[in-house]
This record gives C-alpha cells, structure tokens and sequence, in this order.
C-alpha cells in the first residue's frame, strides 16, 4: 500500500509522521529518504511522539549515528548519512539494530539499501518547496495500517 500526502508546514508533517507512529509495533524497521532539510528528523521527533518519548528528546543523530530510546516501546533512532555505505554499516552492527526488539527508524536508508528487511516501512521525501514536502509512505497491506490511512486522511494526495 502506497500512501502519498502533501504537507504544508512542520506541522502536518508531525502529523502525519504521529498517525504512522501509533500503527508501528515493535520490530518494525522504517526507511526514510530524501535530501538534507526535507523532514526526515522531523518525522522521527511524530512517530517518537507517538511511541511516547517526547520529541524534544528526539534530535539528529547525524554525529552519533544511533540513539536509542527507552520508552513504552524501545526506539532506536539511526542516521547513516556519514557511513560510506552498507560494508561499513553492516561492520557496526546495523545488521543486529535493524532486528532488535524496538521500532526502527533508519535515515538516509538509501545509503545502507542492501541491509534493510524486505517488509520495511518506506517513507520517501521529495519536491521541497519552501514549507511543502511531498511525503509517500509505503506500508504492507496489514489491518493495523489501515489505521494509519484514516488518521492521515487529511493530508493525502487524490
Ligand atoms: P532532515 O532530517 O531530512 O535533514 P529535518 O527534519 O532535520 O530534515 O529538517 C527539516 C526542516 O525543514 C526543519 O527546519 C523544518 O522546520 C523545515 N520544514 C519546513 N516545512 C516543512 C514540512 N512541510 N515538513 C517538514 N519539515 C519542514
Ligand atoms: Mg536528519
């Protein structure tokens, strides 16, 4: 199932980001994409929201690479923008963070492609505009996410 929305401000992207995060269970791996500034920490700071850590805790881990959050449900917040790419991922032991327990949250997914699981969550960025975003969200067709298609209703593209 392939969603697609259109978001106007930080906001809506809160928005939509807190409604896939109360349908996300723990092992759940979610891939974010898109350029530098198109939302993807923003993303994270809903879902985490959502999962009941509070977003101010939830802050680019561009330098650190993983964070992890204990919570309701553990959160491990991954940035792999400064990895040369999936050798070196996988030689830190993203294969074993990307099937922990938590729901994991993966940007620059692109750069580690290889490793992610097949049945990942994928949320891809594009045409940033000033304060819009075109968000897609690709989910399997499981009941818990129809859940997420009415709650972000608002925000999808007919
Ligand atoms: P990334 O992690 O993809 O590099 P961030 O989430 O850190 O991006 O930053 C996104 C920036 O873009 C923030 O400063 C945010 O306020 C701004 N912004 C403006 N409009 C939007 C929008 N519609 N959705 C997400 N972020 C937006
Ligand atoms: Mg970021």
């Amino acid at each position: 199932m392939i969603l697609r929305f259109t978001s106007d401000s930080p906001e809506d992207t809160l928005a939509i980001a807190r409604a896939l995060g109360a349908a996300l269970r723990p092992g759940d791996v979610v891939a974010l994409t898109g350029d530098l500034g198109a939302g993807k920490t923003l993303f994270c700071k809903g879902v985490g929201e959502a999962l009941g850590i509070p977003p101010d805790r939830i802050v680019s881990p561009t330098f650190t690479i993983v964070t992890e959050y204990a919570g309701p449900v553990p959160l491990t917040h991954i940035d792999v923008f400064r990895l040369s790419g999936a050798p070196e991922a996988d030689e830190i032991g993203m294969r074993e963070l990307l099937s922990g327990d938590g729901v994991c949250l993966v940007e620059w997914a692109e750069k580690i492609t290889e490793l992610l699981p097949t049945d990942c969550i994928q949320v891809k960025f594009s045409n940033s505009d000033d304060d819009r975003r075109e968000i897609a969200v690709d989910a399997p067709d499981l009941p818990r996410f129809d859940d997420f298609r009415e709650r972000s209703i608002r925000f999808q593209q007919h």
